[in-house]
């Protein structure tokens, strides 16, 4: 409780990216070793590609293997997601040459892992190990809690991943990060319509494929065309009034 004439009790937030062209792109590196990894444990070409826009690993991988033919067991789910991963390890060096840090990304990480208050981790399709190898590479990784994260290999629903990281940061923080405290970042419908299923707010960059305006009508609470300049927009005022993303 707050006394006369102190300084009302910090906001908490929970702030959770999506990494795949909200932070990072890897232009062509990561589909290239999935294609070989499917190859490699499969021996046959990726011939019919699933659609990856905003899913999760593993329900592209059993996508990927259904729509070419093959029973998408959970054996060979978990050789395609090893192999994945060791094709991440063997090139890193590539991924770090050809692919980039989107605008701004770096800054506003940077800024907000300034913020005490701020909590901020990922929430991504990737595998955990996958998400870690391109946040490292690209220098990313010392900005976020990763403990704190929800990946790909943790559910295949999306949605279901906003919850999985609100507990994990509720442990590492010490107190519980309610939906009105958690901001999801991400650039295609898939992670609007998670947050909103979730409950949280939404904040849609429009620097994958979907333009803003879509990503406003997919239920986006805010959207930005690029992430520079962001970080002031997504702190939270401890003041009444509209909140945060106003
Ligand atoms: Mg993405």
């Amino acid at each position: 409780m707050s006394l006369p004439g102190e300084m009302p009790s910090p906001l908490r937030q929970l702030v959770l990216w999506d990494i795949d062209h909200t932070l990072i792109e890897t232009r062509g590196v990561g589909g290239d070793i999935f294609k070989r990894a499917f190859q490699e444990v499969t021996g046959k070409g990726l011939t019919r590609r699933a659609d990856i826009s905003g899913r999760t690993e593993l329900d592209i991988m059993r996508e990927s293997l259904a729509v070419n033919g093959m029973e998408p067991t959970n054996e060979l789910v978990a050789r395609l997601a090893d192999a994945l991963v060791d094709g991440y390890e063997a090139r890193r060096d590539e991924l770090g040459q050809v692919g980039r840090v989107l605008p701004g990304a770096r800054e506003t990480l940077a800024e907000l892992a300034d913020e005490e208050t701020v909590l901020q981790t990922v929430l991504t399709g990737n595998l955990r190990s996958v998400a870690r190898i391109k946040l490292e590479v690209f220098g990313l990784d010392g900005f976020l809690d990763l403990a704190a994260g929800a990946y790909g290999d943790d559910a295949s629903d999306r949605a279901q991943l906003v919850s999985i990281a609100q507990e994990r940061a509720s442990d590492r923080f010490g107190s519980t990060f309610t939906n009105d405290q958690t901001l999801l970042v991400g650039d295609t419908p898939n992670d609007i319509r998670a947050g909103v299923a979730a409950g949280v707010r939404v904040l849609g960059v429009g620097t994958g494929k979907t333009p803003s305006a879509d990503l406003l009508n997919a239920g986006a609470s805010a959207v930005v065309d690029s992430l520079v300049g962001v970080s002031a927009r997504v702190r939270r005022r401890p003041t009444g009034g509209t909140g945060w993303l106003a």
